[in-house]
Order: structure tokens, then C-alpha cells, then sequence
């Protein structure tokens, strides 16, 4: 008993609930802390957004993952510093100790610092916020189609800043709904001046991607009706009107920023140790060299190495990796063994289009077409946690190809907190 060793997670993303269930059993007392009381599927947040699937289906909580774990316990809190000379951290719950910390807090929204965007837009980095743009997005919908006179209403454009994986998979989602649910759900109405409007700075939509898969989701997203205009930068929107670098306003009242992240650092850590893009700069073990017994992972890791210089892609993919490669660390030191550098295997990107439509670039091959929405399909049921919740995202997939049609559009408001303070 006496090898135990206390080690803290901060986060229980991808990376930190892979280091957390490969630890299962191990000799590590874990305490895994996070804001969220349940892991979050964050690439099918863009179905929960536009009504194709329950929240529930791509969220797990914690404490049902970990109910056979006897080494791990659970705390639902945020972390708010880090005391690396006495080996504690701060929370929203307190104050705890440890042998080995490992920071897995990922990214939020970056606004670049545009306070005004910041407040106004919305954002989709969380399950809730998911929620609020389906609410804010059907809201809209009640709002306009059945009324008389609206021309030039803000709530007629529908505005995705960003043209990355999630704002291409957004605008699709939202062109498909306008084509395929709204004619059923507003019999009558003329959605002509309904517009999907996507916003990127640079030429190109999925500007990361090969060639071909950048001129093929642009094809894709013009052919479902999108509105796709590049090389803008927004520089202001007070809630009705976007405004442009070239002076362009469009109105619009529901305005979706995703145009990139930022690391989510916790106060404590020498600005030695971060980069520009906020990432605790770690080793080839995910060690920060200023610090002996703290570790970081995922998003908010930045490892150089030959083959990425400049950090690798903050991606699934990577901070699952970093977690199974960093639990084997972590085993591997308790037991004086050496430890083993980690590096990427890129497997490759991959984004959807609407229905029955992606484009998947992997390192020797690249696909278009429903073979590649195919393989998206595949890979994203394969990632998610359970076989229910697999089944469940499956029926509803099939549910909704077969019928284009889905019977999750509801708006849930939380209702007023005052009524509940009533009580
Ligand atoms: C909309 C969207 C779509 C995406 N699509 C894809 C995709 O298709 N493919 C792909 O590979 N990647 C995709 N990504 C990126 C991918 O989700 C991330 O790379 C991945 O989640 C990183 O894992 P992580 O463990 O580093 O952090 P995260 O998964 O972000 O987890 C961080 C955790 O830390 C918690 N946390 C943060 N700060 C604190 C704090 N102070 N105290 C307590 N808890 C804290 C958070 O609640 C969260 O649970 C997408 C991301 C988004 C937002």
C-alpha cells in the first residue's frame, strides 16, 4: 500500500478519461476533477445544434463511467490554481493534494480578445452551448416564418464564422433542415430569404484539408444552398448586424463563432511554460520541464518534435493517444522502468456535408462522396462510448436518412431561477 501514489486529472475530455480508465486498477489513487459532471462528444455537437441528436446520446457522466473504479473518485469543480510548491491545487471545492498532477482542461472559444464578439456570439464548446444554439435557432424559426411582413429581419441569416471542420458541418446541417424539415414543419411558408450564411478568412473552406477536399466542400456547401464567402474577417457585431474587414454589414441575430480556440489555463504555472496560443509546453513524455510531477495532455499540450515542430493538431485523436501513452508512463515510473516518447500517427481528417456527403483525406488516399460519409459514419460510431448510446445514435441516423426527418426540435428553456429559489 505504501507505493500508492495520489495523482489529479484536471479534465476528463478525451484525453483525461483515456489516462483515467487505462489507470483503472493501477497502483495511483485518482482523483479526476472537472466543471462538467459528464466526458463530452465534441465533434457530434453540430447534430445536437441543429436538432439531429439528443444531447444525451453524446454525453456520459462521470460517475456512471467510473462505477466499477475503486481507485478513482470524482469531483464535479473547477480548477482555479495551481500551488506546484506544496503540491496542491485550488478548486471551486476546495484544496487537494498530489503526487502527480496532469492538466487535460482543453480549449475554449477564442474571440482573439473582441470583447464585444465575445458576448454576443454564440459558441459551441460545451453540450449546454450546443443546447442554446438549437433553442436560439427553432426560436428563430417560430419567429419569423409564421409572420406577415419581415424583410431584411436579422433573424433571416443564419451566420457561421469559420469554415474548419465544425463550421462546414454546421452550415450543411442547417442548409439540409432548410431544404428537407422546415417545408414539413411550416407547410406553406417560402423559405427563399431563409439564409446560411458561412464566413472564412481564408481562401479556402476547410483550409487545413488536401485540394481536393477543400474545392469539394465548397462544391458541397453551394449545392445545398449555402451562402460561402471567403477572405472576410469580422471585425464587430452588436447582436443585429455583423460588420465586415470590407465594411459589409449583414444582419443577423443568430451569429455562430467558430473560428478557433484557446487554451483553458489554470493560474499557478510560470509563463515559461506556455506558448502564445496559451498550451503548457511539455516534453516528449508530456512533462512540463519546469516541473518534476505535472504533466499536460491533448489540446492543451504543445510537444515539439521533428515531425511537428510547431506542436501537434489539436485533435481527438492526439489526447486519446497522449492519455494511453502517458498512463504507461505513469506505470512505468512508479516501477523505475523507462519511459517512451510519444509522437502523432496521423490518421487523417475528415468532415460531412449534409446528407449522405463528406470528404476524408487520409495519409495516402483521399474520398468524396457517400463513400467517405460512409467511413465518417463508421469511425464517429466507433469513438462513441457505449454500445446503447452507439445504438441510439445509429437508429436515429437511420431514422433521419430514411425519413429526412427527425422529431427532436424542441426549445427547452431552463426555466426562471427565481421560480426555483420560490420553492
Ligand atoms: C465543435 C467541435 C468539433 C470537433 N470536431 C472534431 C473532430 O471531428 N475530430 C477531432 O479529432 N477533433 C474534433 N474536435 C477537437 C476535439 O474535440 C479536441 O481535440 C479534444 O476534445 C481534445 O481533448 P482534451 O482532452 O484535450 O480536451 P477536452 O476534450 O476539451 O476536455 C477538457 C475537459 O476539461 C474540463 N475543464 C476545462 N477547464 C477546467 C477547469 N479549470 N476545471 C475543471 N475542469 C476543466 C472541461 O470541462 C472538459 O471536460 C472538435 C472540437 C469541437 C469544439
Amino acid at each position: 500500500m505504501e507505493n500508492r501514489k495520489r495523482l489529479i486529472i484536471a479534465g476528463g475530455g478525451f484525453g483525461g478519461l483515456q489516462l483515467a480508465r487505462k489507470l483503472h486498477n493501477s497502483d495511483f489513487d485518482i482523483l479526476l476533477i472537472d466543471k462538467q459532471n459528464h466526458h463530452q462528444f465534441q465533434p457530434l455537437f453540430y447534430q445536437v445544434a441543429s436538432s439531429r441528436l439528443e444531447p444525451s446520446t453524446i454525453s456520459f457522466p462521470f460517475r456512471k463511467i467510473f462505477q466499477n473504479s475503486p481507485n478513482l473518485s470524482f469531483h464535479l469543480a473547477e480548477i482555479t490554481e495551481i500551488r506546484a510548491d506544496e503540491n496542491a491545487i485550488n478548486t471551486t471545492k476546495g484544496t487537494f493534494f498530489y503526487d502527480y498532477l496532469v492538466l487535460a482542461t482543453g480549449c475554449y472559444t477564442n474571440f482573439f480578445g473582441n470583447k464585444e464578439i465575445m458576448k454576443k456570439c454564440l459558441s459551441m464548446k460545451t453540450t449546454g452551448e450546443a443546447l442554446e444554439i438549437r433553442n436560439r435557432i427553432l426560436l428563430g424559426f417560430e419567429n419569423i416564418f409564421p409572420a406577415s411582413d419581415r424583410e431584411n429581419d436579422p433573424l433571416l441569416n443564419i451566420v457561421i464564422v469559420g469554415a474548419g471542420p465544425t463550421g462546414v458541418e454546421l452550415a450543411g446541417a442547417f442548409a439540409e433542415m432548410k431544404k428537407n424539415i422546415l417545408p414539413k414543419d411550416y407547410p406553406g411558408a417560402d423559405f427563399t430569404d431563409l439564409r446560411i450564411i458561412l464566413l472564412e478568412g481564408s481562401a479556402y473552406t476547410l483550409n487545413n484539408m488536401s485540394e481536393q477536399s477543400k474545392k469539394t466542400s465548397m462544391k458541397y456547401l453551394l449545392e445545398l444552398g449555402v451562402t460561402v464567402m471567403t477572405e472576410v474577417f469580422v471585425t464587430g457585431y452588436d447582436g443585429s448586424t455583423i460588420t465586415l474587414n470590407n465594411n459589409e454589414k449583414i444582419p443577423s441575430k443568430n451569429v455562430i463563432w467558430a473560428a478557433g480556440v484557446t487554451g483553458n489555463l489554470v493560474d499557478g504555472i510560470a509563463k515559461t511554460s506556455i506558448t502564445r496560443s496559451n498550451r503548457y509546453i511539455v516534453d516528449r513524455y508530456n512533462r512540463l520541464p519546469e516541473y518534476k510531477n505535472i504533466f499536460a495532455i491533448g489540446d492543451i499540450a504543445s510537444m515539439k518534435t521533428p515531425l511537428y515542430p510547431n506542436g501537434h493538431p489539436q485533435v481527438a485523436n492526439v489526447a486519446i493517444n497522449q492519455g494511453k501513452n502517458l498512463a504507461s508512463n505513469l506505470k512505468a515510473l512508479l516501477n523505475g522502468k523507462p519511459l517512451k516518447e510519444y509522437e502523432y500517427k496521423d490518421l487523417g481528417s475528415m468532415a460531412t456535408i449534409g446528407k449522405h456527403r463528406a470528404v476524408v483525406d487520409l495519409p495516402f488516399m483521399r474520398f468524396k462522396g457517400y463513400f467517405a460519409w460512409f467511413i465518417w459514419m463508421f469511425l464517429h460510431l466507433m469513438l462513441i462510448l457505449s454500445v446503447k448510446n452507439k445504438l441510439m445514435i445509429f437508429i436515429n441516423w437511420a431514422w433521419y436518412y430514411l425519413t429526412r426527418d427527425s422529431s427532436l426540435r424542441l426549445i427547452i428553456d431552463p426555466g426562471r431561477k427565481n421560480d426555483a429559489e420560490n420553492l
